[in-house]
């Protein structure tokens, strides 16, 4: 295929989805939030965030998802500035007594791993691995005080139901929920931390972490503050607890950020709540694997079906250079396509967060196929 030939490629019209944003973060955002944006464009943006009307509205942000998660009335809405990223790190001083164990598949959550492992203050961790396109499944053990899991694998396209090992005692179970939080069910018994950041299932923007922690967890956060450990204020757990408590962070958070989330939690309240969300992906997810199924030249990555994500979408094709169909769609409008740039597949990673139209989902697909028969060998 020469380059001018793919250049010759138009998708027709018809065929475009309504909007062409299928990345896995930052991710589409609805032009109703931006409205919402706009709206408070004077009397919130711009203005401190330690007065009353940016505090209210990190408290909706933090009442808004205890609804939405449906948690125990004494759970507690944490957050800060830095992102999942950075709670590895927050979580590696503030949750992991002296030992955690992590379930590795995929990039996110060795990465968890990984920072746990360089730390000083805490032993080696146990990780347990398993292929990508799989998940390894946790092993309650003696010594482990933190159970470290990813709900969705955002790399590879893998989720996995979030269970508490049996007979893992007074154990944590802390979950990286960042492009899960919002589009998949979980079963607030089962976690004592759920942590995201805002710029997928949310369709915020990216530098926020939100954690939704138990009364255990918010015990082991009391107990490791009140030990000898050194801790950077900016990644104190305890400090990001009290000022959350008072709806408020640290040092100073983007307002927009906020504002894009409490829109997201609204419209998805609004709607019905995670089961709409949930269903809607479910939606989604069907329209892209059904399509990857009855095609000669894609499969699905993930063989079994009930691991197969429901917000993020991994499709192998065969037989066609995926560059070149991404190549056709971004021309278009139609963009992150890609697979994961270190898992080196040639795939295509389509995210169907509750914010992406299912029907757009299926003019992807109708538009991969039109691009697929106009490359001619
Ligand atoms: C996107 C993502 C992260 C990283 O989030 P940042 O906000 O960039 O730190 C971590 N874990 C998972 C599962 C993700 O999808």
């Amino acid at each position: 295929m020469t380059p001018t030939k793919l250049g010759d490629i138009r998708l027709p019209p018809k065929l475009l989805p309504s909007d062409g944003r299928f990345g896995c973060g930052p991710s589409k955002i609805r032009s109703e939030q931006m409205h919402a944006v706009m709206q408070k464009s004077v009397t919130l943006l711009g203005t401190s965030h330690r007065q009353e009307p940016v505090r209210h509205l990190v408290g909706s942000v933090r009442d808004g998802l205890k609804e939405l998660f449906g948690l125990p009335t004494d759970w507690e809405i944490v957050l800060g500035n830095g992102g999942s990223t950075v709670f590895w790190d927050i979580a590696t001083f503030g949750l992991i007594r002296r030992k955690s164990q992590h379930l590795v598949f995929g990039e996110f959550s060795s990465k968890f791993a990984v920072a746990t492992r360089a730390a000083p203050h805490v032993l080696n961790p146990q990780v347990i691995e398993s292929n990508f396109g799989d998940h390894p499944h946790a092993v309650a053990t003696p010594d482990i005080d933190t159970y470290c899991f990813t709900h969705n694998e955002t790399s590879t396209g893998v989720a996995m139901d979030l269970r508490r090992p049996i007979d893992s005692g007074d154990a944590l179970v802390v979950v990286d929920a960042t492009s899960a939080a919002g589009g998949l069910n979980w079963i607030p018994s089962e976690v004592d931390v759920y942590y995201f950041s805002p710029q997928k299932c949310f369709s915020s923007d990216g530098g926020l972490w939100v954690a939704a922690c138990s009364p255990r967890a918010i015990e082991r956060i009391e107990e490791l503050r009140a030990s000898s450990r050194w801790c950077p204020a900016s990644l104190d757990l305890g400090i990001a607890l009290d000022n959350s408590r008072a709806n408020q962070t640290m040092n100073t958070p983007s307002i927009t950020t906020l504002l894009l989330i409490r829109e997201q939690i609204r419209w998805m309240l609004i709607n019905g709540g995670l089961p709409w969300c949930v269903e809607r992906t479910k939606v989604s997810s069907k329209i892209l694997y059904d399509w990857a199924e009855s095609r000669t030249f894609t499969q699905p990555f993930v063989v079994d079906p009930v691991k197969r994500s429901p917000v993020v979408g991994t499709i192998d094709v065969v037989g066609v250079d995926v560059a070149h169909i991404n190549e056709v769609l971004r021309r278009h409008g139609i963009v992150d396509t890609e697979s994961y740039r270190k898992l080196g597949k040639n795939q295509l990673r389509i995210a169907m967060f509750p914010s992406v139209e299912p029907h757009d989902v299926a003019q992807l697909t109708r538009c991969v196929d039109f691009i697929v028969e106009n490359i001619k060998p």
